[in-house]
C-alpha cells in the first residue's frame, strides 16, 4: 500500500517508531512481505541512521564485522569488514531509498505516549511535532527506538569537575570544530568508544591517554575480510554475501561454544594476544588483564591492532585505576598520578531506556517497564500487538533483527488468517513472581539501568536466548502459534498490578 509524504492518513496497520539500522530493515521487510499493510515511521531526527547518524566521533566505526551487521537481504560489498561510521549510515539510506521507505517516514516527531485499547484493539500514540501534538493511531506498534536516550549521555559524578579549565567532550555529542592537532588528551573509559578514539585521536593530538577504572578485554581484528572480499571478487554478489554471513555466523557459535566450554583457557587466550601485541613495552599485565570472565562484557575489537600500533609507538598510553579528582590542569588519580589534559573526552557510556523513553498504557494503566518480562526476546509480558527490535550482546545486532522482522511478518498474515485482531504473550502471578535476577551481562551501562528495564523469566519463553541458531529455529522455522500467544478479537487485558506503575514501585 503507497502512501506519499503528503498523506493525510492517521490511522494504520503497523507503526514503526524509530528510523535508525532497526526501523529501516523492519520497514523493508513488512513493505515486502505484507505489501497490503499500510505502515509509517515516526522519526524524531530530520533523517534516517539513528545511531550511525547521532556518534559523529574521530575514528567512529564499527566493532562488528558488516557481513552481518548488514541486512540479510542487502549484500554488504564494500572491502571493509569493520566499517568507518560514514559508510554504515550511507548503507542504511541507501537501504531506505532502495526499497521505497523514505516516502513512509514522518521526520521530526517524537513519541512521548503510547496507548492500548483492548476495546478497540488499537495502539494511540501522542506525538510531539515542533511543539504541536499529533495524534495517530495503529493495530501494531513496532518499537525500533534503540536501547539508549539519543539526549543525553552517561557522565559519572567527580569531585572537582567543575574546577576542569580545559574542553570537556563527551562522544554522543562531538563539536564538528574541535581541534585537537597538538593536543594532550584524556579518554575516560574503557570500552568499544575509548579504544576507537584512541588511535583517532593519537594521529594529530600531542598525546592520548586513555584513563580506565578496570580493564577490558580487547582483541586484534583484521579490517577486511579477506575470504569475503575473495568471494565478492569471483561470485555474484549475493551469493558471496550469503556465504560470509554463515562462515561468520557459523564461527562465532564454536568460538562462542568452545569460549564456554573453557573459559579459564579463553581467559588465556584474550590475554596472549594483548601480551604478544605489547611485548613489554606496555605494563599489559595491569592494564589489559580484566577481573571478569571473557563474555560477560562485550568483547572489544581493535581493526588490525591500531589501538595496539598508537601504545607501542608511545604516541598513547593508558592510565588504570580510580580517578580521585578534577583539577584546572587535568585528573588526578587515587594514587596521586597526575594527568595533565587539554580536552578531556567522557567516554562514560549511554543512558539506557525503554522504547524511547516513552510512557505506555493498556487500557489505561500506565505500565511499569521494569516489571515486565521479556518474551522470546521480541514482546513483553501482557502488551499486546506490540513487537520490539533489538540485538545480541554476543553477535551483530542485525542478526536478530532481520529474523525478529520475518517473524513479525509472519505474525500478521497468521493473525489475519484466523481472524485475531489482538496477541498478547500473556504472563499471570505465578510467571511474574519468577523473575532472574541472575545477570550475565555486567556490562556498566547495563547494570546501572538493569533494575528500570523489562526482565527475563526463569525459562522460556520468558528470556531472550543470546542465540542465533536458537532464534532461527524458533522465529524462523518455529510454529507462530507454538501455544504460549493468546490470540484474540480483543479480550481485555486486566494489566496485572505487578505491571502497573506506582503500584509495581511500592510493591518494591
Ligand atoms: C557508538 C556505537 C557503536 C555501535 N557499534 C555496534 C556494532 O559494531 N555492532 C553492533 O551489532 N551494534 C553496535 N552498536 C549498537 C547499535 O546501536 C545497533 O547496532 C544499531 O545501530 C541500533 O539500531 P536501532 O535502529 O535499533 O536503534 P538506534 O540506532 O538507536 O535508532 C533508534 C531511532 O529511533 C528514534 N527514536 C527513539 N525514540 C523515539 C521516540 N520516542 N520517538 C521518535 N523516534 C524515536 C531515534 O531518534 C533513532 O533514530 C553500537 C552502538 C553505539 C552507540
Amino acid at each position: 500500500m503507497e502512501m506519499t509524504l503528503a498523506d493525510p492518513r492517521t490511522d494504520f496497520d503497523v507503526l514503526i517508531i524509530g528510523a535508525g539500522l532497526s526501523g529501516i530493515g523492519v520497514a523493508r521487510y513488512l513493505k515486502k512481505e505484507c505489501p497490503e499493510k499500510s505502515f509509517a515511521v515516526i522519526e524524531e531526527k530530520p533523517c534516517v541512521g539513528g545511531t550511525w547518524d547521532l556518534f559523529r566521533y574521530p575514528g567512529i566505526r564499527s566493532d562488528s564485522d558488516m557481513h552481518t551487521m548488514g541486512y540479510a537481504f542487502k549484500p554488504w560489498t564494500r572491502p571493509k569488514a569493520i566499517s568507518d561510521g560514514g559508510s554504515i549510515l550511507g548503507y542504511i539510506r541507501e537501504a531506505s531509498r532502495e526499497n521505497g521507505i523514505d516516502p513512509h517516514i514522518r521526520f521530526e516527531r517524537r513519541v512521548r505516549e503510547a496507548s492500548y485499547d483492548s476495546g478497540a484493539q488499537r495502539w494511540t500514540l501522542t506525538i510531539d511535532h515542533g511543539g504541536q501534538t499529533e495524534i495517530l493511531t495503529c493495530r501494531f506498534l513496532f518499537s525500533c527506538a534503540g536501547y539508549y536516550d539519543h539526549h543525553k549521555g552517561y557522565l559519572p559524578e567527580w569531585d572537582g569537575y567543575a574546577d576542569y579549565k580545559g574542553t570537556l567532550v563527551h562522544p554522543q555529542f562531538w563539536p564538528e570544530d574541535l581541534d585537537y592537532t597538538g593536543k594532550r588528551v584524556a579518554i575516560i573509559g574503557s570500552g568499544a568508544t575509548a579504544v576507537t578514539l584512541l588511535p583517532s585521536l593519537a594521529e594529530k593530538a600531542a598525546h592520548v591517554v586513555q584513563v580506565q577504572r578496570s580493564p577490558t578485554y580487547i582483541i586484534n581484528r583484521p579490517s577486511e575480510d579477506k575470504y569475503a572480499n575473495w568471494m565478492h571478487r569471483w561470485l555474484p554478489d549475493r551469493l558471496a554475501y550469503a556465504l560470509s554471513r554463515w562462515r561468520i555466523i557459523l564461527g562465532g557459535q564454536m568460538r562462542r561454544k568452545k569460549m564456554a566450554a573453557n573459559i579459564k583457557a579463553a581467559k588465556k587466550f584474550f590475554i596472549a594476544g594483548v601480551a604478544q601485541e605489547l611485548g613489554d613495552r606496555v605494563d599489559w599485565k595491569k592494564h589489559f588483564v580484566p577481573s571478569y570472565w571473557p563474555g560477560q562484557q562485550r568483547i572489544c575489537a581493535v581493526p588490525d591492532g591500531d589501538m595496539f600500533q598508537v601504545l607501542r609507538e608511545g604516541r598513547a598510553s593508558v592510565e588504570t585505576g580510580e580517578i580521585d579528582r578534577f583539577v584546572a590542569g587535568g585528573l588526578v588519580m587515587k594514587d596521586g598520578t597526575k594527568v595533565e589534559a587539554d580536552i578531556i573526552v567522557t567516554a562514560t557510556g549511554l543512558v539506557l531506556q525503554f522504547m524511547g523513553g516513552m510512557r505506555v498504557r493498556v487500557d489505561g494503566a500506565e505500565v511499569d517497564p521494569g516489571s515486565l518480562l521479556i518474551y522470546k526476546g521480541f514482546m513483553y509480558s501482557n502488551l499486546p500487538n506490540l513487537i520490539y527490535f533489538t540485538g545480541y550482546t554476543n553477535a551483530s545486532w542485525t542478526l536478530k533483527v532481520d529474523l525478529v522482522a520475518g517473524f513479525a511478518c509472519r505474525l500478521l498474515k497468521h493473525m489475519d488468517k484466523i481472524g485475531a485482531t489482538q496477541v498478547v504473550a500473556r504472563a499471570g502471578a505465578a510467571e511474574l513472581a519468577e523473575k532472574n535476577t541472575a545477570i550475565k551481562f555486567i556490562s556498566g551501562y547495563f547494570l546501572r539501568s538493569a533494575h528500570l528495564l523489562p526482565k527475563h523469566g526463569k525459562a522460556f519463553p520468558w528470556i531472550h536466548e543470546q542465540d542465533y541458531m536458537w532464534d532461527r529455529k524458533t522465529l524462523k522455522r518455529g510454529k507462530v502459534d507454538d501455544g504460549s500467544l493468546e490470540f484474540s478479537g480483543g479480550t481485555p487485558v486486566d494489566l496485572p498490578a505487578e505491571q502497573r506503575a506506582g503500584v509495581a514501585a511500592a510493591a518494591e
